[in-house]
């Protein structure tokens, strides 16, 4: 998960990395208050969690409150590479000497971190990188070492940056590595005419592995774009909406993933992605099929589970009892194996429900369900 610049700021301040005073707002009304607090010439930033933001025009100054109040309206709502501004931020002015790029991220491949630093901040350190590569250093860091003066001085010799900038470095590490961050990076970090080093841009993107215990940023990331991935985000399932015409539910993200495969086989399109893991509650399983069944180019449901831990009579429990709470209005076809599979198919054949026929191998139960999403045309 990305954090917006004012929220890295936030966390750089904390590791005492030193940020221009500011505030944030969704309203223009309010950026004139705040602007008149911090002094009132400022600069108005767009907050959305793309870069560019600049060049887009999401970052003005504004010379005075009632400009700073103009100019939050203008940015305010303003489409940036397809996210919209709800909040803008309010900085004090700076006086910049010099420009620089920091950063550090998570080199998979190497199975390493890496820090890119050069002395050309300011702009997207992609074009610096392919007009000029010998301007941007990368420096691989042990991770079990980190990042120690020695190193930051290294790092800091390497791509041409003051020795004020050192202390900054470790700092910045000990953001990426104490905040649960696979990337860092401060463009532009800057040398103000005063000779403070000052992080006047931000961007932290958090381990989501890690989410469990980063509340203070929100458990989830707010969805947006396709209706029924929002409202299966909601309600906490893992969902991915697909063009094809088979609902699929299944139980672990590699058996669904290879019935998403069978189905392709058997000459139909899958629907959905939908995993219901290890619990496939009667709750669960309703909210599962409530979100399939609304998607109007289903015209089928695959039900494949294989019981390990999750027992096959408790998933036709859910069926059963999900029923109850959810129209059925398509054919449904359900392949129970594993733990308890007798138990559970008897659980279905004693409820007798005139669309929700069984199949017991996986093959089979995908062919039927193509087949009824073919002949539903
Ligand atoms: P980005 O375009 O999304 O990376 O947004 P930035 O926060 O990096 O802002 C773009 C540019 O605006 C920076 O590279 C700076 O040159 C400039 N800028 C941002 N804040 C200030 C400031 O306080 N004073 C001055 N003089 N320029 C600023
Ligand atoms: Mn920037």
């Amino acid at each position: 998960m990305d954090l917006y610049e004012h929220q890295a700021r936030e966390l750089f301040a904390e590791h005492g990395i030193l940020v221009p005073r500011a505030e944030i707002t969704d309203s223009s009304k309010e950026a004139r208050e705040i602007a008149r607090r911090l002094g009132g010439r400022v600069v108005v930033k767009a907050q959305v969690k793309t870069g560019g933001r600049g060049k887009a025009g999401g970052v003005k100054v504004a010379a005075d409150p009632a400009a700073a109040e103009l100019t939050a309206r203008q940015i305010l709502g303003m489409d940036i590479k397809g996210h919209t501004v709800g909040t803008v931020m309010l900085a004090q002015p700076v006086d910049i000497e010099d420009e620089f790029y920091v950063s550090y991220v998570l080199d998979r491949t190497a199975g390493t971190f890496l820090a890119i630093a050069s002395a050309e901040g300011g702009m997207e350190i992609e074009e610096v990188a392919a007009a000029r590569p010998e301007a941007v250093a990368r420096i691989p860091v042990d991770p079990a070492e980190g990042v120690t003066t020695a190193t930051a001085a290294r790092i800091a010799t390497a791509a041409g940056l003051p020795p004020q900038t050192v202390d900054v470095l470790v700092r910045l590490w000990n953001v990426l590595t104490r905040e649960d961050a696979v990337l860092v990076e401060v463009n532009p970090l800057v040398r103000t005419a005063q000779g403070q080093i000052l992080a006047l841009d931000g961007k932290v993107t958090l381990d989501d592995n890690a989410r469990f215990r980063r509340e203070r940023w929100g458990t989830r990331e707010t969805a947006h774009g396709d209706p029924l991935e929002a409202d299966a985000a909601a309600k906490g399932l893992n969902y991915v909406k697909l063009d094809g015409e088979v609902g699929i539910i299944g139980n672990g993200a590699g058996l669904v993933m290879s019935t998403l495969d069978v189905v392709a086989g058997c000459g139909a399109r899958p629907a959905n992605f939908l995993d219901i893991g290890g619990g496939a509650s009667a709750r669960t399983m309703a909210d599962g099929l409530n979100v399939i069944l609304s998607d109007p180019s289903v015209k089928s449901v695959l039900v494949n589970v294989f019981g390990g831990i999750t027992a096959c009579d408790a998933v036709a429990d859910g069926i059963v009892s999900a029923l109850d709470s959810v129209r059925l209005t398509k054919p449904l076809v359900v392949r129970l194996d594993g733990n308890n599979a007798a138990r559970g198919r008897a659980v279905l054949d004693s409820r007798a429900h005139p669309l929700i026929q069984q199949v017991p191998t996986m093959d089979g139960a995908a062919r039927r369900a193509a087949e009824l999403a073919t002949d539903a045309d």
